[in-house]
């Protein structure tokens, strides 16, 4: 089977280890569902959360599940047609970033987590291709963005 790679998220933690982290209970600033609520709340076994740069302030901690579904819109080369164009749009005004700027900074940081984990340099042939294609994506859409940029005057 081939190993397809559509986005690329930071190295995720559990809710209990977010909790430690930041020392607080928190709620994604995304979707206001998902929470990190202490080590003794059920909830906390079940949710995944990822930093994200995007993020205007601290803590930049936002689930997992928003982190994927903001990515995934960001990377799509359709991106004003995307599913969640509508989620991204609002998310990227609460962030108070301009929307080719929020998705800028979103592909950048996949990037830079391809670069420093070495994911196209290492690991299971099939892996380090699709890394390898994700990063050629990236790049190529990164610099449709800086031609739109150009072009548009801003
Ligand atoms: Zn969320």
């Amino acid at each position: 089977m081939e190993f397809i790679v559509a986005w690329v998220l930071p190295i995720p933690l559990e809710a209990h280890l977010v909790f430690e982290r930041i020392g607080k209970k928190w709620q994604c600033p995304w979707c206001k569902s998902e929470q990190v609520t202490g080590k003794r709340a059920k909830r906390v076994q079940t949710s995944t959360w990822v930093e994200l740069a995007v993020r205007k302030s601290e803590p930049r901690w936002v689930c997992e599940g928003c982190a994927i579904e903001v990515l995934y819109a960001c990377n799509a080369e359709d991106f004003e047609n995307s599913e969640d164009y509508n989620k991204v749009k609002r998310i990227a005004r609460q962030e108070g970033l301009e929307l080719s700027r929020f998705r800028c900074q979103c592909i950048e940081q996949q990037l830079e987590v391809i670069a420093s984990q070495s994911l196209a340099d290492r690991g299971p042939l099939d892996e380090r291709r699709a890394f390898a294609a994700i990063r050629a994506w990236l790049q190529r859409v990164l610099v449709q963005l800086d031609d739109r940029k150009l072009r548009d005057g801003s």
